[in-house]
């Protein structure tokens, strides 16, 4: 018999010392913090679940390669062995650097959005939306209605409604609509994935109208690893085959390589439009540098073009899909409510749910988050009424979101899974003594992206 365990597929060549707390030290410095997470030193936090953005481990090759970075301003070798890696699983004909995802988002909606006009997508991440909407335009979600159900398990919750965008395009036309995306995976969405069927149907509606479609690819490879596991035709097909696969049925994309670049900064924009890459060029020049570094050092190239090599591996990526699972299977399985199934890279806990006693607006995915460091040093991010939420323009009245969630966003490669078995003891303790578990009220905020800086205090019984 074959053995099933799953294993870190490496070892561990430098070590990082966490810095361990005591429950007494960790009340004050969330007090101090004032009950904001993102408030708090990360040398006071033990385990790090902000996000998965930038704060992978490098391989002992990411770090060789860094010594071969050649920082010429124009022309480096670098950024031509970044460009072939890029292509192996986007063959898009224009590949431009940028210092991460937001950037090539910028200049993508600064080249093709007017305002006024709509850009559609399964779920807009916060950055592109903020995006679209600082060009005057609307961003416009149509998810999946299966994804409205936190606890339904369905395999492709990430997917867009594609009768949803026929009918918006049947509507608006290619005047109104300027291009049409799509996240994978669907980080808003709970890190679910869409499927290859899915990316068929909507490419071949935005080219019954002659709209273009741009890949969100932040996380491609983890996308393309569950098409492997889940969408039975793909079950012999490589990971990179996928990849490129699914861009083929695309025009461009945009990339954070902060996530499956397995890099800690660096992002790129690509497209098959000869005139689009022209113009986006010129503003990459005007804001982010010259077209073969683009904000970024020779090096940082070198250590993306492996990383794009090593995180389509199929060990890898077994393990990054089994690892994250093994949180969500844990948790779950003491009762603790998570949005099922657990998705690629990160588990949202449904803290409304968790904590029915605490209202929307005493913002129970802020009450979670300050138990779990409370608890065990354990940093989770509120994504909630404090994120999402908004004031009425007129009364000032508060609206909560949609859903109470806290997301658990697990780091490539950084953490064993002995960290991850004292992240479920912590659950198990909060879990058990939820009732004593009170909200928060908001002392400070600012007008926008309030939840970076808010100041909260406990409510009174
Ligand atoms: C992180 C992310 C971005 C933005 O990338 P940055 O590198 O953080 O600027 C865009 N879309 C999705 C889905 C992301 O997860």
């Amino acid at each position: 018999m074959a053995i099933k365990t799953i294993i870190e597929p490496f070892r561990i060549k430098a070590v990082e010392p966490i810095r361990m707390t005591t429950r007494s030290e960790r009340e004050e410095k969330i007090r101090a913090a004032a009950y904001n997470v993102f408030l708090l030193q990360a040398e006071d936090v033990l385990i790090d679940l902000l996000t998965d953005s930038g704060t992978g481990a490098m391989s002992s090759h990411q770090w060789a390669a860094l010594m071969r970075g050649d920082e010429s301003y124009a022309g480096s070798p670098s950024y031509y062995r970044f460009e072939e890696s890029v292509k192996r699983c986007f063959p898009f004909e224009h590949i431009i650097p940028t210092h991460q995802g937001r950037a090539a988002e910028r200049i993508l909606f600064s080249v093709t959005c007017e305002p006024g006009q709509i850009v559609p997508n399964n779920t807009h991440f916060d950055t592109t939306r903020a995006n679209i909407e600082y060009r005057g335009a609307e961003a416009l979600d149509l998810p999946c209605p299966e994804s409205a159900d936190t606890s339904e398990r369905h395999p492709f919750k990430g997917n867009m409604d594609a009768g949803a965008l026929e009918a918006l395009l049947d509507r608006e036309g290619p005047d109104k609509v300027p291009l049409v995306m799509l996240t994978i995976t669907n980080n808003s969405g709970g890190g679910q994935p869409v499927s290859m069927e899915n990316v068929r149907a909507v490419s071949a509606i935005c080219r019954r109208h002659g709209v273009p479609l741009y890949i969100d690819a932040c996380r491609f490879a983890e996308n393309a690893y569950f098409i492997k596991l889940r969408e039975p035709e793909y079950g012999d097909r490589s990971v990179a085959e996928i990849a490129r696969e699914l861009m083929s049925h695309a025009d461009g994309c945009t990339m954070s390589a902060k996530k499956d670049g397995l890099g800690n900064i660096g992002g790129f924009l690509a497209t098959n439009d000869g005139d689009l890459a022209r113009q986006e060029k010129d503003l990459l020049i005007l804001t982010e540098g010259y077209p073969t570094y683009g904000g970024l050092a020779g090096r940082d190239l070198e250590a993306i073009a492996v990383g794009l090599e090593e995180v389509v591996q199929e060990d890898y990526l077994q393990y990054r899909i089994a690892s994250t699972d093994y949180l969500g299977r844990h948790i779950s399985a003491e009762g603790v409510p998570i949005v099922q199934p657990p998705g690629g890279h990160a588990i949202y806990i449904d803290a409304a749910a968790f904590l029915p006693h605490v209202e929307p607006l005493a913002y129970p995915g802020i009450a979670l988050a300050v138990e779990l460091y409370r608890e065990a040093g354990i940093r989770g991010v509120e994504i909630g009424s404090v994120m999402f939420g908004h004031r009425e323009a007129e009364s000032g009245e508060e609206r909560p979101a949609e859903k109470e969630l806290l997301r658990l966003a697990i780091p490539r490669r950084v953490y064993t899974q002995s960290h991850i078995d004292y992240v479920v003891e912590a659950f198990i303790e909060v879990w058990r003594r939820r009732e004593a578990i009170r909200g928060y009220r908001i002392a400070y905020e600012s007008p926008f992206l309030r939840h970076f800086t808010a100041r909260f205090e406990p409510v009174e019984e």
